[in-house]
């Protein structure tokens, strides 16, 4: 049984069923609706490095005062963050960001090789794009600061880029209406022209090959003798399975809290709006000063935003949307958009950065597979991978202990200052997963 039926869910049924499970997918909206649907349709082979918390006073102050359009927050939201935030900044300091960046880059390296059999396989060829996309930047600082990063990223990971001038970028987008300082083009990212297309016919293949997709809410949850129970309570209409997956990206940490374990885990909610455009972008592109992803969808030009901090479920704040808006059409020449209000979705995080992929030592048959933060359509298919193998018992095709969800994972760098402030603020228990009553 998988409960969640995202890019990570479905990539995991699918790999389970290639192993001769029989697999149900559990989800009360069917799949590819959430971020799974909303994301802006990178597939990230070049995101070799994951985002840390801004380790520099200049872009915090700018994300503090709400000058920053990549970075937003709930205020009122603080409390609760500053606990996950502390951690997720020490994660970021450069040691443990070095041991992050080892295993989330081994993990992105089969990112697009694991998607390619789906996607044959799907018949969704028609929605990849192959031709990389365009780091977009205003300034020539900016621009030349990430050159330098460019250069060392190339040199280690064997990445395909280019650094182009604000002449050539012009030339390759004649969209746009104004002269940027330049980009870079990341060539070996794959990019989707609705993700939630793609979902869906991954879903489909399932389907086909003897899968069940079942429109329940997972939140029913319990053990069941030998193994695990979702749906109503009496006998003969509630599903029971041997072993379960927990893969409902954001919302997995509230169910696997109620189980007993405990993630440091916070979202980063985005938005979008589409945008009809009369021409529009070759290949999708980041303003990077504003962080603002534009990508070239079915619906029209997709407009999407950085980081918002708060609350999973606090109403949307689209503030950083509405200031998109307006710097887009300085850029290109936008019509209407196509919805009436944007979408809201959540990327689920961890402060290490790394997705919680493996076995709940405190159950038997409960297995966890969420956490991807800003890269989850891109890591779904290799994740289910990794987690299969973990689920097969046999040996794991990249080293899975970094992602292993223990619960001294993520306190492998708190300082007991730290942990003690957590505990103090987040009123809760210490840290660390409790004895499951069932
Ligand atoms: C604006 C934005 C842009 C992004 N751009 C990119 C990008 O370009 N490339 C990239 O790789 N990633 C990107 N991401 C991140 C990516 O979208 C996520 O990491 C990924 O979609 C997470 O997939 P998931 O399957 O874990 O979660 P989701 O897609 O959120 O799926 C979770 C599923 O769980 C289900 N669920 C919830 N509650 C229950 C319940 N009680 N019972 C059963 N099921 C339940 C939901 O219905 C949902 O189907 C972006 C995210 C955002 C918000």
């Amino acid at each position: 049984m998988v409960l969640g039926a995202g890019i990570v869910g479905v990539s995991t049924a699918l790999a389970l069923q290639e192993r001769g499970h029989a697999v149900v997918l559990v989800d009360p909206h069917g799949p590819g609706t959430r971020a799974s649907y909303g994301n802006a349709g990178l597939i990230q082979r070049e995101a070799v490095e994951p985002y840390g918390f801004p380790q520099d006073l200049a872009t915090l102050l700018l994300a503090a005062v709400g000058r920053s359009n990549a970075i937003y927050y709930h205020f009122k939201a603080l409390p609760s963050l500053v606990a996950p935030l502390l951690r997720y900044w020490r994660h970021s300091r450069p040691g443990p960001y070095a041991r992050a960046v080892a295993a989330h880059s081994s993990l992105i390296a089969h990112s697009t090789e694991a998607h390619a059999p789906l996607i044959a396989a799907a018949g969704a060829d028609a929605l990849i794009g192959k031709q990389g996309w365009h780091q977009a930047f205003r300034s020539v600082n900016r621009l030349a600061k990430a050159v330098a990063d460019v250069q060392r990223i190339r040199a280690n990971y064997g990445l395909n880029c280019q650094v182009m001038d604000g002449e050539e970028l012009a030339a390759a987008a004649p969209a746009l209406k104004q002269r940027m300082a330049g980009a870079v083009l990341w060539e070996d990212a794959w990019s989707v022209s609705n993700p939630g297309e793609l979902v869906r016919r991954y879903a489909r293949l399932f389907e086909r090959r003897g899968g069940t997709i079942l429109r329940e809410d997972a939140n029913s949850l319990r053990s069941d003798g030998a193994g695990w129970a979702v749906g109503a309570t009496d006998v003969g209409s509630s599903l029971t399975s041997a072993q379960v997956v927990v893969a409902m990206g954001a919302w997995s940490d509230a169910l696997v809290r109620r189980l007993g374990y405990r993630f440091p885990m916070f979202v980063k909610r985005g938005y979008h709006l589409h945008y009809r455009i009369k021409t529009t972008l070759a290949k999708p592109m980041l303003d990077t000063e504003n962080g603002i992803m534009l990508s070239p969808m079915s619906q029209g030009l997709r407009v999407a935003t950085g980081a918002e901090f708060a609350r999973l479920g606090a109403s949307p704040t689209p503030v950083q949307m509405h200031r998109s808006n307006s710097i887009v059409r300085e850029l290109l020449d936008l019509g209407e958009t196509v919805e009436s209000q944007p979408w809201m979705g959540a990327r689920p995080c961890t402060p290490d950065m790394l997705p919680v992929i493996g076995k709940g030592h405190l159950h038997q048959g409960l297995w966890f597979n969420f956490g991807h933060a800003h890269q989850g359509l891109t890591l779904g298919p290799a994740t289910a991978r990794l987690l299969a193998e973990q689920i097969e018992g046999g040996a794991t095709y990249i080293d899975h202990q970094p992602f292993v969800p223990a619960a001294l994972r993520a306190l492998t760098v708190g300082s007991p200052v730290l942990e003690r402030i957590y505990a103090e603020i987040s009123t809760l228990r210490p840290f660390g997963a409790r004895r499951h009553r069932h």
